[in-house]
């Protein structure tokens, strides 16, 4: 696929630059989307440091509450030894065993420090310079926001009733100025997912069109006949790009790794938008190939997650609340008063969860944590909303 924004091209064209091409030149940090976005997390964080021995809960990220294998954490340890190394082999290690795993060639993955990194990357490639991106919404916007600060548009179809993609309704979305199909399936903060058929057939016909991108961050949770296999299309040279993170099944959010699938030639345009391997420490990936490799410890995971799950979903019933069945580590449910309250009260009382607004309507994102700081949000839930 020819990059419709390629920064090699750029650099080299003299004209281009005497005539002030504003390009990537438009990327200003200090100005950009994701480094407000980071300012107001950061200046949040550490209001929230000196008040972290009052957390009780911390189920506000979709972060896993187990931590990381025991075999990751042995990997980490050993891998201190190896700090000194770039990890080139480490990530090519890894690399293949998820080519294999995924029956894709080593070329069609991209390792990078979480998924997010990708998804800058990409919002970059694709729409550097201009046109648009269509989705449903409301959905994870990070990729989408990135985008706009740029010069995309972003065109939305919104959700079905149920909350979940509207893929005929997307469809409709998809112009020749759109240059990028973005599905998040399953779906942040919904938990909705798309079946894995109707998904699969969209992806065929809609990537003759234009690349599709599929952020399954969540897939992990998902039961297995739930799950499209989305590799297999890029085996077969459809224009999909699916992106992963060890940050949710794995336990990596503070670790940092991701990766992406997709066609080689894609993958090397993405590649001049991010760091790709070489952000990666060697830690990181000695540990990532470990839990890559331990299914018992994702199998602990997701058993643990779907405790949690009934846990809240009891409680909720008990009380009236009606919420979103989700395939995820998050449920999002609506509630009876202003999130901001809603979320200092939780926090006043040692729970950090969070909240968001569609259409007037508050509603809690709640992760799931252990079954013990579930139980704690339910009592505080019970004392302050129920
Ligand atoms: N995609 C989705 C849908 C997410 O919810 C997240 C994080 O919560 C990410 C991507 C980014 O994850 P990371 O950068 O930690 O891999």
């Amino acid at each position: 696929m020819k990059s419709p924004f390629s920064r090699r091209e750029w650099l080299r064209s003299g004209a281009l630059l005497a005539a002030g091409f504003s390009g990537l030149s438009r990327w200003n940090p200090a100005q950009s989307y994701a480094a407000r976005r980071e300012q107001a997390f950061f200046k949040e964080f550490a209001a929230l440091a000196d008040d972290q021995p009052r957390i009780r809960a911390r189920i506000a990220f979709n972060e896993n509450p187990h931590g990381i294998s025991p075999k990751a954490k042995e990997a980490l340890i050993k891998a201190v030894e190896t700090g000194h190394r770039y990890s080139w082999m480490e990530s090519a290690q890894l690399k293949q065993l998820i080519a294999t795993k995924e029956g894709v060639k080593p070329e069609q993955v991209m390792l990078c420090a979480g998924s997010s990194e990708i998804l800058m990357g990409a919002a970059l490639y694709f729409t550097g310079e201009g046109g648009k991106i269509a989705t449903c919404r409301p959905t994870y916007d990070d990729l989408l926001e990135l985008a706009q600060a740029f010069k995309a548009e972003i065109v939305s179809a919104p959700l079905t009733k149920e909350y979940s993609y509207d893929l005929n309704a997307l469809k409709a979305k998809v112009t020749p100025d759109v240059k990028l199909v973005y599905i998040c399936n399953p779906n942040n903060p919904t938990g909705t997912i798309i079946p894995p058929n109707e998904l699969t057939a969209f992806c065929k016909e809609v990537s003759q069109k234009v690349p599709v991108f599929v952020d399954e961050a969540y897939i992990d949770f998902m039961k297995p006949e739930d799950r499209p296999v989305l590799p297999k299309l890029i085996a077969e040279g459809y224009n999909v790009l699916i992106t992963r993170t060890f940050s949710k099944i794995h336990g990596f959010a503070g670790l940092r790794l991701g990766y992406a699938i997709g066609p080689e030639k894609m993958l090397k345009g993405l590649r001049d938008f991010t760091r790709g391997e070489f952000n990666l420490s060697v830690t990181t990936v000695m540990a990532g190939i470990a839990s890559y490799q331990d299914t018992e410890w994702q199998s602990f995971v997701r058993a643990e997650n779907t405790k949690g799950l009934d846990l809240l979903y009891k409680g909720l019933k008990e009380h009236g609340y009606e919420y979103t069945p989700t395939h995820a580590n998050f449920v999002l449910f609506p509630i009876r008063m202003k999130g901001k309250k809603f979320e200092q009260e939780m926090f006043k009382n040692g729970i950090f969860t969070s909240t968001r607004e569609f259409d007037a309507q508050p509603y809690c994102r709640v992760s799931i944590g252990t079954l013990d700081e579930m139980g704690m949000f339910m009592d505080v839930f019970k004392k302050i909303a129920g």
